[in-house]
């Protein structure tokens, strides 16, 4: 017997027939003995009309309102699905982030979960076999009480929370993919899923856009050692052994995984935009008046390159940011130019970032020199490169992205 969290998210509950799909996939593991909480989202589609329905209401509104109408979505799936699987004989309650409660700070809109009292759940697994279905995306601030949000796609953050507080084996994320892949197989179509993904890796594919679940789930995941498993809701519930391993990828400690490749996967972005300040004077002082009106406006800089200067003088310094943050980035340094002192600025819109990562790369010296031949070899020409720990990134333009995509994927071997 386990202990599981079960998550299913928008389109897995988009309608009754698909909750009761969600209900047979919950009678299964009830079936095999295990003890289940289900944590939910909106039906797909919901949260994004009750935005709107705030925004018509009043362009500027109160944000603890906001999470008032916002979070109701979750609480129709949450109470629906508890009438299903009464319907189906399996004994079941619904609960809303307050009433366990869920206790979060008061960023309403983005509140961060506190603590969870995960002890009635447990008294009712043991004394009732009662499945807790748990609206995901809310709680309720610590202090006054109100109803919070945990930010959009919030309710993986939630599944992973109450599977630290119930201390569950697993938490089980199902959704519209059947795991985690070494990249977009729609570029790659021979990516592979990955059995097994360490915290800190996916932490890095997470940002950078493999969508696949809310990047603060995996943090919390990280911080109290959740093992998450993402699986696919489609599957039929029927058709699955509950004692089997079914097709996923478990996102654990990198102690678990025995086989590990040096890269585990390749990440791009093509929403970045290049920023190159010309001429600035090579003292002390530059960066700063630069990047502190960047931070103060709230723009996210990322990939940041310095020349030396060539005459002692002047020199050049290029920078990423998000594209839908470039033409506010280019009004700060306008604006600033006077502080910062510089001759003109170059931009490029039309770049991608491709990230590769793994975590061999710590015990694996030349990985990124190997990326830097092969692009060559096809011509690719690299504008920057950053590289951390586990993971190094390259900038290049746009057209080429899915040509080094896919030969980097072949390159490390991970199209097998
Ligand atoms: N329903 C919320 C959203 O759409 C939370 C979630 O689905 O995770 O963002
Ligand atoms: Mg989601």
């Amino acid at each position: 017997m386990a202990r599981l969290v079960m998550k299913f998210g928008g389109t897995s509950v988009a309608d009754i027939e698909r909750i009761r799909n969600v209900a047979r996939h919950v009678k299964r593991e009830i079936g095999a003995g295990h003890e289940v909480a289900v944590v939910v989202s909106a039906m797909s589609g919901k949260t994004n009309e009750l935005v709107a329905w705030c925004r018509d209401g009043a362009p500027l509104h109160d944000a603890r309102e906001y999470d008032a109408v916002v979070s109701s979505g979750e609480q129709v799936t949450a109470g629906l699905l508890a009438i299903v699987l009464e319907g189906m004989g399996v004994n079941a309650r619904s609960w809303q982030g307050w009433q366990l409660p869920i206790l979060t700070s008061n960023a309403h809109g983005t509140a961060r979960i506190l603590d969870i009292n995960g002890g009635e759940l447990v008294k009712r697994f043991k004394e009732r076999k009662e499945v807790a279905v748990i609206a995901g995306f809310q709680g309720m601030h610590k202090e006054t009480g109100r109803i919070t949000t945990l930010g959009r796609g919030g309710s993986d953050t939630s599944a992973v929370a109450v599977a630290a507080a119930i201390q569950a084996e697993r938490c089980d994320i199902y959704t519209d993919v059947d795991g985690v892949y070494t990249t977009d197989p729609r570029v790659v179509p021979r990516a592979q899923r990955l059995p097994k993904i360490a915290y800190e890796e996916m932490l890095e594919l997470a940002s950078l856009g493999a969508k696949v679940m809310q990047v603060r789930s995996v943090e919390l995941g990280m911080v109290h050692n959740v093992r998450i498993f993402v699986r696919s809701s489609f599957e039929k519930p029927e058709d699955i052994d509950p004692h089997g391993t079914p097709p996923g990828t478990l996102i654990c400690g990198e102690e678990e995984i025995v086989e590990q490749q040096v890269v585990s996967g390749i990440a791009f972005s093509k929403d970045e935009a290049q920023i190159s300040v010309r001429s600035v004077q090579d003292k002390p002082g530059v960066a700063a008046a630069i990047f502190g009106p960047l931070a103060d406006a709230n723009i996210n800089v990322d990939m940041i390159v310095q020349n030396v200067s060539s005459d002692g003088a002047t020199t050049d310094l290029t920078f990423t940011v998000p594209a839908s943050d470039y033409q506010r980035a280019t009004d700060v340094l306008a604006k600033s130019r006077g502080e910062i002192g510089y001759e003109r600025l170059d931009r490029a819109t039309d770049i991608a970032k491709i990230s590769v990562i793994g975590i061999g790369m710590r015990s694996h010296a030349g990985v990124a020199a190997q990326a830097f031949k092969a692009l060559a070899e096809k011509g690719i020409n690299i504008r920057a490169i950053t590289t951390s720990e586990i993971k190094f990134s390259l900038l290049i333009d746009a057209i080429y992205t899915e040509l080094a995509v896919r030969t980097l994927h072949s390159l490390y071997d991970l199209d097998k």
